[in-house]
């Protein structure tokens, strides 16, 4: 399955809403950001891939990427470096969603950039409460 685009079809025909792009390898954990992200009216993106993730964020120009580090091909790290070094997409806020949880990664997601993380298995007000934070709701 296709996940990125079969997401991005969604797009059509909604327009104002905020936009979050979520990328994550495990389709699970996908469904239930994207149903979270859906209780807010806003639209969704689903990637799975770190190469089309800089694609897509050029092209749609997301409100808030909320970011997974373990990825089968580029990491969590190695896209936030390339998004902050792209003007495009150098000024869109990125959340680290996380299943690290030694104390060293914890450091390194600190420092790598990111605007904020998160820890999986998250709770669902947790995510709630970084939506809010980072859209422009209403
Ligand atoms: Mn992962």
């Amino acid at each position: 399955m296709d996940l990125g685009l079969s997401c991005a079809s969604r797009l059509q025909g909604t327009s104002k809403a905020p936009l979050i792009l979520a990328v994550e390898d495990n389709e699970d954990n996908l469904l239930i950001i994207d149903y979270i992200v859906d209780s807010f009216n806003c639209q969704f993106i689903g990637e799975s891939d770190g190469k089309r993730t800089l694609q897509i964020a050029k092209e749609f120009q997301p409100d808030l990427i909320l970011l997974d580090i373990m990825l089968p091909d580029l990491s969590g790290f190695d896209i936030l470096q390339c998004l902050k070094q792209d003007s495009l997409t150098s000024k869109i806020p990125v959340v680290a969603v996380t299943a690290l949880a030694m104390k060293e990664d914890e450091q390194r997601i600190q420092h790598a950039g990111f605007d904020e993380y998160i820890t999986k298995p998250f709770q669902l007000e947790d995510l709630e409460d970084i939506i809010r934070r980072y859209l422009p709701l209403r």
